[in-house]
């Protein structure tokens, strides 16, 4: 059997109808870039998440920078960002021109570590990025309370997860801005890249809007230095076919999840952890396996395809190398680079197809520890 990590096309198929007309739609209309079919998704995404703004741009990497910029920060600031996350949460820092500092992350949520925080900040820190990584909400409480007690900006880096909710209110918004992206493998994605920043205060959208148009408040008037940052009326529009099914395919994720941790329960693995007072929304189903790197690629003999997410934690990057990091600034997510392991995770995964990878994995931990006695 082949169990491929992401499978798109079945989403694809189950909608195929709905998403052909829509796009004809957009094509006969001629909407290609903005237009009625972005704003009518910036409204139904919005009221899904219960903010009041939403600014669709040309993807996430985009929405952090601009929403970055929205709130004030800029060059020689500090921005706190989590050890282990995408590399685009500290590109988006970088590419302002203000500096990322990491923060280590929790050994159990893989989010930012709260605890960790409060030792970073400085005269100089003006903003944190929580990042709801893998789809689990960041522990938004506690970081709310750091950053309001330091007068730092937050920006939610909500890329992996939309729909999960802390305390039954939706990520997005907790902070003073968030940010989206549509990439087509996240759980909600469009057919190319697309990005949207949230946010319940209006100068923060009016601003955003104004940077990703050109700082052109009207046709020919520039009133700032801004940039192209845009959505085609193409993906929003499938993003609108897709959005009412959104939490229908969160649910089968997160079946898939309590099947995998099921099957998985007596393997003596560290599965996801998801807190009481949490919805995760499983972006991505990650285990910490011992011999990792054998036992993915006795997965790819199977047929399985998997992922890590991510193999060098941010500060360990060459791109980061100026910073002279060392593993003991980072001690948990330095030890967690090795272990971390995605198995396949979509809402159209069977239970057979489940059962086989759970059965395989199984067998690969064995072998791998009999190997190593
Ligand atoms: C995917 C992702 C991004 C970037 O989004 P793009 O649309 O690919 O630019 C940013 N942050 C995180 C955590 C992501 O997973």
């Amino acid at each position: 059997m082949h169990i491929p990590f992401v499978d798109l096309k079945a989403q694809y198929h189950s909608l195929e109808t709905e998403f052909d007309g829509a796009i004809k739609q957009v094509v006969s209309a001629t909407a290609f870039v903005g237009g009625r079919f972005a704003t009518q998704f910036e409204n139904s995404f919005a009221e899904y998440l219960g903010a009041d703004h939403c600014v669709v741009v040309g993807n996430g990497t985009d929405a952090l920078e601009i929403a970055l910029r929205a709130v004030g920060v800029g060059p020689g600031d500090d921005v706190l960002v989590p050890a282990n996350t995408f590399f685009a949460t500290a590109e988006a820092v970088v590419n302002i021109g203000a500096n990322v500092i990491f923060v280590d992350v929790d050994p159990l949520t893989y989010n930012i570590d709260p605890e960790r925080i409060a030792a970073k900040i400085t005269s100089r820190s003006r903003a944190i990025i929580p990042v709801h990584l893998f789809g689990l909400p960041a522990e938004i409480d506690k970081i709310v309370e750091i950053a309001r007690a330091n007068k730092l900006k937050i920006i939610e880096d909500c890329a992996q997860a939309h729909g999960a909710t802390y305390k039954g209110q939706k990520v997005g918004t907790f902070g003073d801005i968030a940010t989206f992206s549509f990439y087509p493998s996240k759980n909600l994605g469009a057919f190319g890249d697309g990005g949207a920043i949230v946010t319940n205060d209006q100068k923060y959208a009016d601003l955003a809007r104004l940077i990703a148009n050109h700082g052109q408040p009207a046709k020919n008037r520039h009133t700032i230095i801004g940039r192209n940052s845009r959505l085609d009326g193409i993906q929003a529009a499938v993003l609108s076919v897709k959005l009412p099914h959104l939490d229908e395919w969160l649910e089968h994720r997160r079946r898939n999840a309590r099947r995998y941790n099921d099957l998985l329960a007596d393997t003596g693995l560290t599965l996801p952890f998801e807190p009481a007072d949490r919805r995760h929304t499983y972006h991505l189903f990650v285990v910490q396996v011992p011999d990792r790197d054998t036992v993915q690629s006795k997965l790819g003999e199977a047929g399985i395809d998997t992922g890590v997410h991510y193999p060098t934690a941010l500060p360990f990057l060459e791109a980061f190398q100026s910073l002279n990091h060392s593993p003991a600034d980072f001690p948990v997510a330095h030890s967690q680079m090795s272990k971390l392991l995605s198995l396949p995770m979509y809402a159209e995964l069977t239970e057979e197809m489940i059962a086989y990878v759970c059965e395989h994995l199984r067998i690969a931990i064995t072998r791998t520890a009999a190997a190593t006695d």
